[in-house]
Parts: structure tokens; sequence; C-alpha cells
């Protein structure tokens, strides 16, 4: 990597230096607890979404937000809902209830929670189908101060007489959107009923058609209205930059990022983290992987910043890995490659990104690294921006195996255009003596190309994660009814995937949407018709993720109970035949609705 010559811009945005801790959320009014848990998590300022939502949810206010995920709205909820637990709270009946789609996400939101209010002592419960009944009783008996559940879930133990809400003080719909594609209007409507009416309401959604609408005229009282993801902004505004993104799980985006740097070979790259932890982390993993990078974060002196940018400067680091504050008002001359490695919690703040890049006439290339349930918002920045951002195959084993003997084949090239071989040429002929000219040139080539390309600690395949169809186009209301069984109109081809537990064993449609998503990267959306028999059911997946849809069902208990799964025998509408008269109504009914939504 060649030199990189650093210059600080005029200060139009705050230095980094100036930049007190976790100040900015201090500035929003968060207590002292929490600002301990940010600081140690590496969090360095909010997200728009937290500095949007937190003051007024802190103030009691109801709210409505249409945020994705990857904007950090976890926190934006979570934070003011902590800071507003009673610190004596003798009862055991929680005083905050979070309804999510997902029990993988119902998971998710409680280790949020845990994180964030592990010194405020916040005892925080997730529950949700598939899971022992029995664990959660005892937990709730115990006594919890926020759960978090998926609506079926939290429904059963209310009918149980095991889950309280008389003392809730807030109720957040996350991903509500979600909820009432996979069929939980009912669900959430009854819930609500149990709940206090003198309470707080919480609405985050991704998109805002007419039913998201209803719901919150039903059931939210004079709400903040919070818009992350505005058009008007930046459209248009975003540089000329080669743009693309990968689609990885988290456990692989290390050996991602390595074959993605390896293949595009950047002059400089600046790779973007969410915090300081993340850098830290990342820096020392691609340290570890052969890399020079050096960490850049807005916890690091002055001093040590400017060691690290001389480093960059005469090329003893490859990498610069930072976070959005640290690396305000910094402008690396020749820098090439801006990578987000994650999807950035604002399409503004991936314009800013990337406009480090593709400057005065150079090429820039933008790459980001996203996580299957971040494709949402990988798709609002390019509504954003009005450009289109490719998702690329990650480079296979064998694709890096070309590319770096490409690279030896470059780098012998340029040797051989330049003059100075002289000192070689008597070996050459003293060896060719014995051996073949060719053969010599051969072994040559293998030692330069052993020399220069990292040893085989690489080979192991990164799971390419199936890209899911665009969006756009689905209509955004009416289009579903509450129960499952519109299927979208789609390009690929779909996949009756068959389970071996049907109504008989209590199965909703929405606990099958539920193991589905919970198990895989795969939304709700993408599910197509669901028909349940007494004794098996049917789901429509796109046949490219059957596969993945297979395996994760087959890991995962559906009503705590293991189900034979496999593709549908009979293939498309075959099933019918093993339908028995009650089914068939059901299914004919269910077909005429479909129809009439069409
Ligand atoms: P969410 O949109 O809530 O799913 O959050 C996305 C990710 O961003 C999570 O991994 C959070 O830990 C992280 N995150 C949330 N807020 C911040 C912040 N202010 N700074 C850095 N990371 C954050």
């Amino acid at each position: 990597m060649s030199s990189a010559p650093v210059r600080h811009d005029p200060p139009t945005e705050p230095g980094p230096a100036a930049l007190d801790d976790t100040s900015a959320f201090a500035d929003l009014g968060l207590r002292a607890e929490l600002l301990g848990a940010l600081t140690a998590l590496g969090y360095e300022e909010p997200t728009p979404i937290q500095r949007e939502a937190i003051p007024p949810l802190l103030a009691g206010r109801d709210l409505l937000g249409q945020a994705a995920t990857g904007t950090g709205k976890t926190a934006a909820f979570a934070l003011p809902l902590l800071q507003r637990m009673p610190d004596d709270r003798p009862g055991g009946a929680p005083v905050a209830l979070v309804l999510v789609p997902t029990r993988e996400l119902a998971v998710q939101v409680s280790e949020a929670f845990h994180r964030y209010g592990k010194d405020l002592g916040a005892r925080v419960l997730p529950i949700y189908g598939g899971q022992p009944i029995g664990r959660q009783l005892r937990a709730l008996d115990l006594g919890v101060d926020v759960v978090v559940a998926t609506p079926g879930r939290a429904l059963d133990h209310i009918a149980r007489g095991t889950l309280d809400l008389g003392a809730l003080a807030t109720v957040v719909l996350d991903e509500a959107d979600e909820m009432l594609d996979m069929g939980f209007a009912e669900d959430i409507e009854a819930i609500l009923e149990h709940a206090p009416e003198q309470r707080q309401t919480v609405l985050f959604s991704a998109t805002m058609p007419a039913r998201i609408d209803g719901l919150a005229r039903k059931h939210l009282t004079d709400p903040v209205r919070i818009l992350i993801a505005r058009e008007q902004p930046v459209a248009g505004e975003a540089p000329r930059v080669r743009q693309s993104a990968y689609i990885v799980a988290r456990a692989h985006k290390p050996a991602a990022l390595g074959r993605v740097l390896d293949v595009e070979s950047p002059t400089a790259a600046i790779v973007f983290c969410r915090s300081r932890e993340e850098v830290d982390r990342l820096t020392e993993t691609m340290n570890g992987r052969g890399y020079r990078a050096e960490a850049l974060h807005g916890g690091m002196s002055q001093e040590q910043r400017d060691r690290v940018m001389g480093r960059l400067r005469t090329g003893t680091a490859d990498l610069l890995v930072a976070t959005d504050v640290a690396a305000r008002g910094l402008d690396v001359e020749q820098l090439t490659h801006v990578v987000n490695y994650d999807v950035p919690s604002a399409p503004e703040s991936y314009v800013h990104r990337i406009g480090r890049v593709g400057r005065a006439g150079r090429e820039g290339v933008a790459i980001t690294l996203a996580e299957p349930r971040e494709h949402r918002m990988l798709k609002t920045i390019e509504r954003v921006t009005g450009q289109r951002i490719a998702i690329d195959k990650i480079p296979t084993v064998a694709d890096m195996r070309t590319r770096r003997l490409e690279l030896t084949q470059g780098a012998l090239r340029e040797s051989l255009l330049e003059d100075d071989l002289d000192p070689y040429r008597a070996i050459v002929e003293s060896l060719t003596d014995e051996f073949d000219l060719v053969e010599v040139a051969l072994a040559a080539v293998k030692l330069a190309h052993e020399a220069t390309s990292p040893g085989s600690d690489d080979e192991e395949e990164i799971p390419q994660v199936p890209v899911r169809g665009p969006r756009e186009g689905r209509p955004e209301a009416g289009g579903r009814g509450e129960r499952r069984g519109g299927a979208r109109p789609r390009s690929g081809g779909t996949t009756q995937v068959f389970i071996g537990l049907g109504r008989r064993a209590g199965v909703r449609p929405q606990d099958l949407v539920g193991a589905i998503t919970g198990e895989t990267g795969i939304s709700g959306r993408d599910i197509g018709s669901i028909e349940i028999a007494d004794r098996f059911s049917l789901v429509e997946v796109p046949q490219g993720v059957a596969d993945e849809v297979i395996a994760g069902l087959r890991g995962s208990t559906i009503k705590g109970r293991k189900a034979t799964v496999r593709r549908d025998r009979d293939g498309d509408g075959g099933g019918e035949r093993r339908f028995d008269g009650a089914d068939r109504r059901e299914r004919r009914d269910r077909d005429f609705d479909r129809r009439d939504r069409r």
C-alpha cells in the first residue's frame, strides 16, 4: 500500500478531540448508570433515532417511529424505558412490555436491555413460543421488570393468569408491520385490552402502511412522530462511487472482510464500525490475519491519533478501522475504499462515509457488509440516495486462489519491466545446465507466489446467504389479510415445505412464521401461503431458501415439539390429496379470499 497523505479539514463538524465520551448521550438526559453502560459498550454518540426519540420518551410521551433494524431503535426505546423504571420495585409484575414478531428478536431485544440496564439491576425476561413454558413460569413467578414477548406466547400467559399487565407503565410494539404481516393483529389488540389505560405506548415500524396508522390512531395518544430515512435531504447528493454490499452472517464478517480486501486491493481503506469496542476487536482480528490495521476512535488521545495517522501516511498501515466520531474532519487523500463493517444507522451517515472517496475525479469504492436482517436498511439507503447498491457474492476460496495468482503474475510482469534482474542471471544460467528453462521459471514463480500470498489459513468457505428479491412493488396495505395465505407474486419459483405438525398440535400460522424467521435469515414477507391441516402443515417458501428453512426447522421446535420437516413430495398443489374434507373446504375458502384480494 502506498503512502496516504493525510490532511485535516477545516472544522465544519466538531473534531473528535472536542468530544467528551458519552456527552451527547448525557445531553439527552440519561442517568449515570445508563451512561456508564454506553461508555463500556463503546457507543460514542446517539444515532439519529436515539437523538430524536429519547427525550420525548423520557418525558413520558407516546411515540410513533418509522425506523428499520440497524438504526439503533432498540436503544432508542430501551434506554428511556430503563430510566423510567421506579427505583423501588417491590412487586413482581412487569412495568414494561415489549412485543416483537419473532423469538430471535425477543432474545436480541432482551439482551440489549440486559446490556444497558445491568447497573440498574433490571430484570428482563424474553418469552416466546417454542421455549419450555415451565422456565418462563418460574421466572415470572420470581418477578420481572421488563417482558419482551412474541404476541402469541404473551397471550398464552395472560390467559393462564401468569402474566399480570396491571402494573405496566409502557408498552412497546417493535417491528409492528412484521407483527401485522404475521397475523398477530388480533393478539396485539387482545393484549392491549389487558394493559392499563394510563400508560405510555410506543410503536416502531419499518414501513407505515394504512394498517399501522390505524393501529397508532387507536392506541397512541398525541404521539411524537419520528421518521428516520427522510427522502429529501440527501437525494442526488451522494457521490458517484462504485457501491456494493455483501450479505454475510456476523460470525463470518472478519473472513469476508479479508476476502473482499484481497480482491479489491485498495490503495488506502477505511473500515467503519459502530462502536469503539468493535473497532478494537476488529483491529486485533485483522492484524491477526496479516493486515496492518490501525484503530482510530474517540477514546484516543490526540497524540495517539497523530501517531496512527502518521503510520497511514507513511504506508506502514494498510487499513484504518474507525468510528464515525473519530473519522470526523479527517480526509485521507488517495483513499480508494470505504468499508461499512455494519450497515450505518442512517442513510445520511452512509452518504457522509462514502463521500470520503471518489473525490476530485478519483475512483472510489464503497463496500457494505450487511447481516441478513439488515437487508431492509440497505434498501432504504438505496431509496434515499437514489443509487443502486449491487449485492455481490463473497469471493470463494477458488476466487481467492485465482486472484492471488493474478497478483503474482502482475508482480512478475512489473519485475520483468524493471531493469534490475542481472544479479540473478548467474543462478538461472547455472540451473538451466541441469533443468529445463520453463521448470526453473515455474519454481521461481512458485516461490514468489508463496512469499507474497498468505498461507492456507483462509481455506474455509463462507456460506453465501441467499439474497432475497427486492421488496418494492409490494402493496404496503391491504395486500395481505391478517390471516396468512395471500401468496405474493414473486419472480423465482417456490417450494412447499412439509411440517409434520398441524392443528391438533395447536400450530397456528404465526408459530410457523415465527419458527422460520427465528431460525433463518428469512423475513416473514418472503413466506408464501401456509396451509394447516389436522396433522401437518405446508408452507410455501422461495425455492432458493427451501434448504435453509428445512435445516432451520429441523434444528428447532414448534409448540415445544420436534417435527418431521421435508420438501413436500407431491409438489405444488399436489398436497391437496392428503387434506381431509374440512381441510379442503378451508383451503378453498382461502383460495377465494386470495383471489378477492388480487
Ligand atoms: P438496532 O437498530 O436496534 O437493531 O441496533 C443496531 C446495532 O447498533 C446494535 O448492534 C446496537 O448495539 C448498535 N448501536 C445502537 N446504538 C448505537 C450507538 N449509539 N453507537 C454505536 N452502536 C450502536
